[in-house]
């Protein structure tokens, strides 16, 4: 089982990252999105649309407490995986990680003790970015896929133009 975690949601100045964010973690195959912060019905709302037309079961859910919540992620055996520029370079561990884990990323100020709860700080190169960007990086290079058997569109890749089929 996958989580991504996203920390301190602001409901005005993130809407499309975390939403981005959310958009990544289900493409790439978690099973569940958590994100704490501000509450925010539009983007669960928003996710669960795209569910419901592109397929997968990825929930959303919402803490107020996310240190309460990693700590209790840990208790039940799943490793905690911190994506920070300040961390050692994730090439080096991605392969050692199993599939019981919680991927967090970070907000605007992300709390010391979130570097003390991780079991890996891992870094996508030692230079700033974008939460998206570390997100689909690291996921990517876990290589699982969504289960998209509720699907009731889906793309058929093509060279040129759009193809997509209807599923009913
Ligand atoms: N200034 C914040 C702090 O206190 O660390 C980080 C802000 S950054 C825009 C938001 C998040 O993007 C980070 O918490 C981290 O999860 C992710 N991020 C940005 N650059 C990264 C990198 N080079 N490697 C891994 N994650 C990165």
């Amino acid at each position: 089982m996958i989580v991504v975690f996203r920390l301190d949601h602001r409901r005005v100045r993130d809407q499309r990252i975390t939403t981005h964010c959310a958009l990544v973690a289900r493409a790439f195959g978690a099973d569940v999105f958590i994100y704490s912060g501000d509450m925010d019905n539009s983007l669960e709302d928003s996710i669960r649309e795209v569910n419901s037309k592109w397929g997968g079961k990825m929930v959303v859910e919402y803490t107020n407490n996310p240190i309460q919540s990693l700590r209790s992620y840990k208790r039940d055996g799943f490793r905690i995986v911190h994506l920070t520029m300040y961390g050692i370079p994730f090439e080096e561990r991605v392969n050692e990680l199993n599939d019981k884990l919680v991927i967090v990323v970070g907000g605007s100020k992300v709390p010391g003790e979130i570097y003390e709860i991780a079991d890996y700080n891992l870094s996508i190169g030692n230079q700033p970015h974008s939460e998206v960007a570390a997100l689909g990086i690291f996921m990517y290079n876990l290589r699982r896929s969504p289960d998209l058997s509720n699907a009731k569109i889906r793309i058929i890749p093509s060279e040129r133009g759009k193809k997509i089929i209807r599923i009913d």
